[in-house]
C-alpha cells in the first residue's frame, strides 16, 4: 500500500517507511491511497472467524507489500492475545470493553502492533530506531508496554513529574531494558515541546533516526479498526449499530470510520468528548477552530486541536453534509461525566471509569431521537486507571486487577530533566 501525505498528495511512502517517519517530511499526516471493500461474505460469515482471521482480512491490503502474510499472522498472534468483551448494559445499549489488555487501557493494540512492526523491519537492518514519546498518563504505559524487548529500537517516555497517577507513573518507570522513563519538571505541555523540538534538531536527526508513537502514526492509528470489526462480530444480530467512541485526538473513531469504508454495516458514529469541543462545534457550524485544551476528569481526551481530525475530513472528500450524515458530536462537562458514572452504577450495576461515562453520555444523547438503534459505546479505560475519581464519585474501590498490582509493586527508575539541552543530550550520548 502506498500512503500519501496530507499536505501533498504527491509525497508518497511505502507502509514501512510511513510507520518509521511516523509523520511525512512535510508535517502532512499519511493516509492510505485507497480503501478497498472486503467482499460481503466477509460480514455476513465473521462470527465464525477468529479475532486474528478477522484482524489478518482487514489489515493486509495496508501493509501486504512491506510484512508478509506469515509475518502479518505472527504480529497479530501477539498483539491479540486477550478479550474484547461486548457487555450488555442496558436495553439498547451495549459497552465494547477495551481494557483487558496489559496496561488496561486501549492503546495496548495499536502500541504492540507498531512495535511488532518496527521490530520485524528492525530484523533485517541494524540501524537503531528510536521512539521518542510524550505523554500525559496512558500513551506512554501502553507504548513502554508495547516496546518492551523489541530488539532494534529503544523508547524513550517524557513525562510531567508529578503530574501522572502512581499506577501511570509506576507502568512508565518501572520496565527497564529498552525503555527509559525522563521525568521532566514541567507540564505536559513541556515535554510535548521538547519532544517536537527534537524531531525537527538535525544535530538529532542526522545521527539517529527517531520516529513518534502516537496515533499519528499509521501502525498506531490503524489497527484500531479491529475493535469496530470485533464488536460487530459480536453484536451483529441485535440490529442497526451505533457506535460511540470518546475522542480526544480521534483516531479511534477515525479507525472505527476506516471499518466502516471496509464494507461493515454501522448506522452511525458519535465521537464523544468531553468540555475540549473544537469538533462537537465543528459538527455544528462546520467551522474548526483550534481551542487551547481545558483539564477534565476525563484527561487522556483533554485536546485542543485533535490531530486525527483531518483524516477524518479526508475521509468524507471534504463534503461536510456527508460527514454529518455519518457523525454526530456532543460535548459533556464534568458534573454530568460524574452523574453518568453515577447512573451506571446505581441503575445498571456497572463501573464505568469517566471517559467510558462520556461515550455512554453521547450514546444517550443519540438514542433520544434514534431509540430503535443498538448503541455500542467504548469503555477505553479501566476504572482502576482512574481511582481517585471513580472512588470520590461511587464510593467504591474497585478491585486491582493483577496486572497493575503486579507493577504497583516494582521499583520506580528514571532520569530527570529539566531542559531541551539535558534532553539533546541524552539522546545523543545514549
Ligand atoms: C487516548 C484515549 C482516548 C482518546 O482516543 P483518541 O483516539 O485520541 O480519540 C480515550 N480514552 C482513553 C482512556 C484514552 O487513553
Amino acid at each position: 500500500m502506498v500512503y500519501y501525505s496530507l499536505n501533498n498528495p504527491q509525497l508518497t511512502a511505502p507502509f514501512r517507511e510511513a510507520v518509521i517517519q511516523g509523520i511525512a517530511p512535510d508535517k502532512g499526516l499519511y493516509v492510505p491511497e485507497k480503501i478497498s471493500a472486503l467482499p460481503v461474505a466477509f460480514f455476513e460469515e465473521i462470527e465464525n472467524m477468529t479475532h486474528q482471521e478477522i484482524a489478518f482480512n482487514a489489515i493486509n491490503q495496508f501493509v501486504k507489500e512491506d510484512i508478509p502474510d506469515v509475518a502479518l499472522h505472527d504480529i497479530l498472534k501477539k498483539v491479540l492475545d486477550f478479550d474484547f468483551p461486548v457487555v450488555p448494559v442496558e436495553e439498547h445499549v451495549g459497552t465494547l470493553e477495551l481494557f483487558h489488555g496489559p496496561t488496561m487501557a486501549f492503546k495496548d493494540v495499536g502500541a504492540r502492533f507498531m512495535a511488532n512492526c518496527l521490530g520485524y523491519f528492525s530484523e533485517n537492518n541494524n540501524e537503531e530506531v528510536t521512539v521518542l514519546v510524550a505523554t500525559s498518563g496512558d500513551t506512554g504505559g501502553a507504548v513502554a508496554n508495547g516496546f518492551l524487548g523489541v530488539e532494534g529500537v529503544r523508547v524513550v517516555i517524557l513525562y510531567p513529574s508529578g503530574k501522572v497517577s502512581d499506577i501511570q507513573e509506576k507502568q512508565l518507570t518501572t520496565l527497564g531494558q529498552n525503555i527509559t522513563a525522563l521525568e521532566v519538571d514541567g507540564t505536559f505541555d513541556d515535554c510535548q515541546k521538547m519532544v517536537k523540538t527534537a524531531f525537527l534538531d538535525a544535530e538529532i536527526t542526522q545521527t539517529k533516526k527517531l520516529t513518534s508513537a502516537n496515533s499519528i502514526n499509521v501502525a498506531r492509528w490503524l489497527p484500531q479498526l479491529f475493535y469496530f470489526l470485533f464488536a460487530y462480530k459480536e453484536a451483529k444480530s441485535k440490529g442497526d449499530i451505533v457506535f460511540s467512541v470518546p475522542s480526544g485526538n480521534f483516531g479511534n473513531v477515525c479507525a472505527g470510520m476506516v471499518a466502516q469504508k471496509l464494507g461493515m454495516p454501522v448506522k452511525h458514529f458519535i465521537a464523544s468528548t468531553n468540555v475540549n469541543d473544537v469538533v462537537p462545534k465543528f459538527m455544528n457550524k462546520g467551522e474548526y477552530q483550534p481551542q487551547p485544551s481545558v483539564a477534565t476528569i476525563s484527561n487522556a481526551m483533554d485536546v485542543g486541536d485533535p490531530s486525527n481530525f483531518v483524516r477524518i475530513r479526508h475521509l468524507y472528500q471534504n463534503d461536510f453534509e456527508r460527514l454529518q450524515a455519518n457523525l454526530s458530536s456532543y460535548a459533556f462537562n464534568d458534573e454530568e461525566t460524574k452523574q453518568a458514572m453515577e447512573r451506571l452504577h446505581r441503575q445498571f450495576n456497572y463501573i464505568a471509569d469517566p471517559h467510558g461515562a462520556v461515550g455512554y453520555l453521547g450514546l444517550k444523547k443519540y438514542q433520544e431521537q434514534h431509540p430503535y438503534s443498538y448503541g455500542i459505546f467504548l469503555e477505553t479505560a479501566h476504572p482502576v486507571k482512574f481511582l481517585d475519581v471513580v472512588e470520590d464519585t461511587l464510593g467504591v474501590k474497585p478491585e486491582i486487577p493483577p496486572q497493575i498490582q503486579k507493577v504497583m509493586d516494582k521499583q520506580k527508575q528514571s532520569f530527570k530533566i529539566n531542559s531541551y539541552v539535558e534532553l539533546k543530550s541524552f539522546l545523543l550520548v545514549n
